[in-house]
């Protein structure tokens, strides 16, 4: 399985061998259309391999892309391609699964751009351009919306006017799904529990941050809403504020909307509160008596509290909290902070174990502890690899039901597998 994760500027990507779920090759190519583009390409068991030079857009990046893959003995005509699993950021409420993609699945993601105006075109322009090197492959579009289709309709619609709600389809989409799926349904297994009785609060803290409250492996509440600007404080988005500031800088300020929309999303969050958005340094200037980089630590840390207080209560009982992506993988600072003072809630870490250095799953809650807190390293390509790969394994069906049907076995079956 060959993934790809387009952005408007760059492309990511790893071939995967299904067999073993190991990683046959990874790399980037960033920086399309700017003039000093770059590709980084690691084979397995190989050195990595760095070529710069231009690359005007992305039909250049993924022919450079193939010719590095096929330097390495892979080509995207070799039968053993099963398929090309592509992350697509919004589905809307009409991608609820994986789907096999067809000139309709495309126009309906082209209708899709106003919610995603950043990232939808370009995972249009990946998958035009990935199914031109190979028209004949199945090509599988894996939504970051989809899992949280599941949440409940009190959860995903904003209070507001619902004549205008629905016709601009104005609701809470949420993102990161495919993290949230993986991570829940792994810290399950690091659990020795089914997915379907184990209640988790997933808390994915990497740039961007969301949080999730998983019931039974159900998304049933997430804190990004209609965009991921909402919800948790992240490196430079606000997360959470009073809509009305909008209207206040707009009549105090004379801000435009796009103007607020940069500032609230580009210049806020960590970067907006203390000027940087790397969690390490942000620590190291706090540690180093920063009053700035300190005030911004705890806004963060309390907003993440707040959200453990509230999906505590949306799930009634709570089996596991669990950290991922590069804040939630690394800053033991940052988990021991979140749940400081919620023991009342059974949440505590056991400092040795949180701050071990590891890059596998793992327990960090002391022994015995009610509620476990754990570390769950995110795997998102993974997850769009065995999600799209058992849509093109069954049967050659691509109905509804039968789609439904083979993704969820797949998502039970890859519990017992997924631990490497
Ligand atoms: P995204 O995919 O949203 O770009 P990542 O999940 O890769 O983000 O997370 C990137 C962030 O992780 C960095 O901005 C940095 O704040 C944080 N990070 C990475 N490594 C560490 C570390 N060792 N300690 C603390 N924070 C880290």
């Amino acid at each position: 399985m060959l993934v790809l994760n387009c952005g408007s500027s760059s492309v990511k990507y790893q071939l995967l061998d299904m067999a073993d779920r190991s990683r046959l090759a990874a790399g980037l190519v960033e920086r399309i259309g700017e003039r000093a583009s770059r590709l980084l390409h690691t084979p397995q068991g190989g050195d990595a391999r760095e070529r710069t030079g231009p690359v005007p857009d992305h039909a250049t990046a993924l022919k450079a892309l193939a010719g590095e893959l096929a330097a390495d003995g892979y080509g995207f005509d070799d039968p053993e391609l099963a398929a090309v699993g592509h992350r697509v950021v919004h589905g809307g409420q009409r991608f609820t699964e994986p789907t096999v993609v067809d000139d309709a699945v495309l126009a309906e993601i082209e209708r899709l751009v106003p919610l995603a105006p950043l990232h939808n075109p370009a995972n249009i322009t990946g998958i035009r351009t990935a199914w031109a090197l190979n028209p004949g492959l199945p090509h599988v579009a894996v939504f970051d919306t989809a899992f949280h289709t599941t949440m409940p309709e009190h959860a995903a619609r904003y209070a507001i006017d619902v004549a205008t709600a629905d016709a601009h389809c104005i609701r809470r989409y949420g993102f990161h799904g495919t993290s949230h799926a993986y991570v829940s349904r792994r810290a399950a297994q690091l659990l020795g529990r089914e997915p379907q009785e184990t209640n988790v609060i997933v808390l994915h803290l990497g740039n961007g941050a969301s949080a999730s409250a998983v019931a039974g492996g159900r998304c049933v509440e997430t804190s990004m809403g209609l965009t991921p600007l909402e919800g948790l404080v992240m490196g430079t988005r606000s997360g959470d504020i009073d809509p009305a500031v909008v209207f206040h800088l707009a009549r105090v300020a004379g801000l435009s909307v796009d103007e607020c929309d940069e500032l609230l999303n580009k210049k806020s969050g960590m970067v907006g509160l203390c000027g940087d958005n790397d969690m390490r340094e942000i620590v190291r200037r706090r540690d180093a008596g920063d009053a700035a980089a300190r005030l911004a630590f705890e806004i963060y840390v309390h907003r993440l509290r707040k959200y453990l207080g509230a999906y505590t209560a949306v799930l009634g009982r709570v089996d596991a909290v669990v950290f991922t992506a590069g804040v939630g993988e690394n800053s033991a600072p940052v988990r021991q902070a979140a749940v400081e003072g919620l023991a009342g809630l059974g949440l505590a870490v056991d400092e040795a174990r949180n701050t071990a250095a590891s890059k596998e799953p793992r327990v960090i809650s002391p022994e015995g502890a009610e509620v476990a807190v754990a570390v769950v390293p995110t795997e998102e390509e993974l997850e769009i690899a065995t999600q799209a790969y058992a849509l093109v394994t069954t049967a050659g069906d691509t109905d509804g039901n039968a789609v439904g049907a083979a993704h969820r076995n797949a998502a039970g079956s890859t519990g017992g597998t997924s631990n490497r």
